[in-house]
C-alpha cells in the first residue's frame, strides 16, 4: 500500500479513484437500493436518479480532494519562491561581504609593487593585507557554519566537560586580545570537581567565543564579565560588557542574518553580522535560548540557558583538551622527510617554505599516484601532508594505497573541503586533519602530534 502511496501520481490517484467508484457504483447500486427500498415503484424512481447521484457525489469528492491538493501546491510554490529569494539576499550579502576585504588584498598588493615605498609603509600595507586575509577566512567559516546549522549537517556531540577548565581556556585565549584599558574576568558557578558535565564542548565554546569577540570589539575602556551560573536544570552562561550598548530598535533584529547596529560616530568595526545568528542557531541545537540586555552607552549583557545534564560518576582524567600549542623543535625536524601531496602551486611553495625553514625535507607529488611511486622509492618518508582533491587518483585512494605499502607510515589530510570531511578521512584511515587555508602554528601542530607518538 505504502509503495502504491509513493509511486502513484496525483493524478493517477484521481484517475484511479474515478474509474473504481465508477465500477463499483455500476456493480453494486441495484443491490444498494433494492436493500434499501423495498417497493418497486419507489426503486424504479430512484434508478432513474442513479446517474445523477453518481455525477453529484464524484464531482463534490472531487472538488474538495482537489482543493486541499491545489492550496498544498500553492503553500509549496510561495515558499519555494521566498526561499529563492532569501538565498538571493544571502548571497548578495555574502558577496558584498566578500568584495570588502578582497578590494583591501587587492588593492595593496598592487601598491606594494611600488618601489619607491618605505619599509615602513611596505609593512603597513602588509599588515592590511595580512588582516583582510584573515576577515576573509572569518567569513567563509561563518558562511560554511551557517549552512551546516541550517542543513541539519552541524549534529550535536555531547562528551564529559570540566566547565571551570574551558572558562580558563576561554580566558587564556582572550588575555592578550583586549586593549591595555579593559579587564576581563571569568566567573565559575561550580567548585571545581563539581564542574564536569556532560555537553558539546566545542558548541559552548564556539557560542562564547562569538559573544566574547563580540564584546571586546564594543568596549573601549571598561571591563568585560563572563562565565556561567548553575541552576536546577539549566545552565546559564553570560557575557557582559560595558561597552556601547545596544538600542531598544535593533535589539528586536540583533540575531538576524547579517544585521549591523552601527550608531552614527562611531568608530568602524568589522564583522558580517553573522556571529550572533550562529549563535543563535548553536544554542537552539543544544535546545537551549539566548537573549540580551543592553543599554546604549552602558553596556550589554548576552545570556544563554542549556540544559544542565550532569554526570554522575566523575572521572576528571578522562576529559580531553582540544588546546593546540605549537612547540618548534627546531633539532627534532632536522631529520625529518615529508612528502607534500598538492597540485597547486601556490600551496606548494607555501608549504615548502615554511617546512624547509625548519630544516625539513619536503618531496613533492602533485597527484595521489605519484605520491603511492614515491612512499614506496623513498622509505625515509614518515609523514605524508596529502590534498583530498587531485587529478589521476585522489587523497582518499592514493592514502589507502600507501597504507597498504607502509602500514605505519603517518598520513595527514589537507583540504579547503571543510564540510564533513574531517569524519570522513578520520574513517578512511587518516592520522590527522589539516584545514586549508592554515597558518605556521596549525601545521606545526599537526607535526608535533605525529614526533609525539613517534615518542610514545
Ligand atoms: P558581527 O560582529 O560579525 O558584525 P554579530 O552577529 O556578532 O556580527 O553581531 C551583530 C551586530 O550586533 C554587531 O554588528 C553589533 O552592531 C551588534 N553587537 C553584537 N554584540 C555587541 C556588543 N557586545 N555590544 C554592542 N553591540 C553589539
Amino acid at each position: 500500500m505504502s509503495f502504491l502511496r509513493r509511486y502513484l501520481k496525483f493524478e493517477m490517484k484521481i484517475f484511479i479513484g474515478y474509474i473504481l467508484i465508477g465500477c463499483l457504483w455500476i456493480l453494486f447500486s441495484d443491490k444498494v437500493v433494492s436493500i434499501l427500498f423495498s417497493d418497486a415503484e419507489e426503486i424504479t424512481r430512484i434508478q432513474t436518479y442513479k446517474g445523477w447521484i453518481y455525477v453529484m457525489t464524484t464531482g463534490i469528492l472531487f472538488y474538495f480532494i482537489l482543493r486541499h491538493h491545489i492550496r498544498k501546491l500553492r503553500t509549496a510554490e510561495q515558499m519555494a519562491k521566498e526561499s529563492d529569494r532569501l538565498k538571493t539576499l544571502f548571497l548578495q550579502n555574502i558577496s558584498h561581504e566578500i568584495r570588502t576585504p578582497m578590494n583591501g588584498i587587492m588593492g595593496f598588493t598592487e601598491l606594494l609593487k611600488n618601489e619607491t615605498l618605505t619599509e615602513a609603509e611596505k609593512n603597513e600595507f602588509l599588515k592590511i593585507i595580512s588582516d583582510s586575509s584573515t576577515l576573509l577566512l572569518n567569513i567563509v567559516n561563518e558562511v560554511l557554519d551557517i549552512s551546516m546549522i541550517e542543513s541539519g549537517t552541524n549534529k550535536v556531540k555531547i562528551s564529559e566537560v570540566s566547565l571551570n577548565n574551558l572558562m580558563d581556556e576561554i580566558l587564556n585565549y582572550f588575555t592578550h586580545s583586549v586593549g591595555n584599558d579593559v579587564c576581563i574576568k571569568v566567573e565559575y558557578g561550580l567548585s571545581s570537581g563539581n564542574d564536569v558535565i556532560k555537553a558539546d564542548e566545542t558548541k559552548i565554546r564556539q557560542i562564547l567565543h562569538n559573544l566574547i569577540s563580540n564584546a571586546i570589539k564594543f568596549v573601549e575602556n571598561g571591563h568585560i564579565r563572563f562565565g556561567y551560573k548553575a541552576k536546577e536544570n539549566t545552565l546559564e552562561f553570560f557575557v557582559e560588557d560595558t561597552g556601547i550598548g545596544i538600542s531598544k530598535e535593533s535589539q528586536k533584529h540583533i540575531f538576524e542574518r547579517f544585521f549591523k547596529d552601527r550608531p552614527q560616530n562611531t568608530k568602524i568595526y568589522d564583522g558580517v553580522g553573522l556571529g550572533l545568528a550562529i549563535s543563535k542557531g548553536l544554542v537552539e541545537l543544544l535546545e537551549g535560548k539566548i537573549w540580551l540586555e543592553s543599554e546604549p552607552g552602558k553596556g550589554s549583557i548576552f545570556a544563554f540557558a542549556i540544559p544542565y545534564q550532569k554526570v554522575d560518576d566523575k572521572h576528571e582524567d578522562s576529559i580531553s583538551y582540544s588546546g593546540e600549542k605549537a612547540r618548534t623543535r627546531q633539532s627534532t625536524f632536522n631529520y625529518l622527510t615529508i612528502l607534500l601531496v598538492e597540485d597547486d602551486l601556490p600551496n606548494i611553495k607555501y608549504i615548502t617554505e615554511i617546512l624547509s625553514r625548519q630544516g625539513i625535507k619536503v618531496i613533492t607529488a602533485v597527484n595521489g599516484q605519484q605520491a603511492v611511486d614515491l612512499c614506496h622509492d623513498h622509505q625515509e618518508i614518515e609523514l605524508v601532508l596529502m590534498d583530498l582533491k587531485m587529478p589521476v587518483m585522489d587523497g582518499y585512494l592514493s592514502a589507502k594505497e600507501i597504507r597498504e605499502l607502509r602500514r605505519d607510515i603517518y598520513i595527514v589530510a589537507q583540504t579547503a573541503y571543510v564540510f564533513n570531511e574531517r569524519e570522513k578521512t578520520t574513517v578512511a584511515g587518516f592520522n590527522d586533519f589539516l584545514a586549508k587555508p592554515f597558518n605556521v602554528e596549525q601545521l606545526f601542530a599537526v607535526i608535533n602530534r605525529f614526533l609525539e607518538r613517534q615518542h610514545q
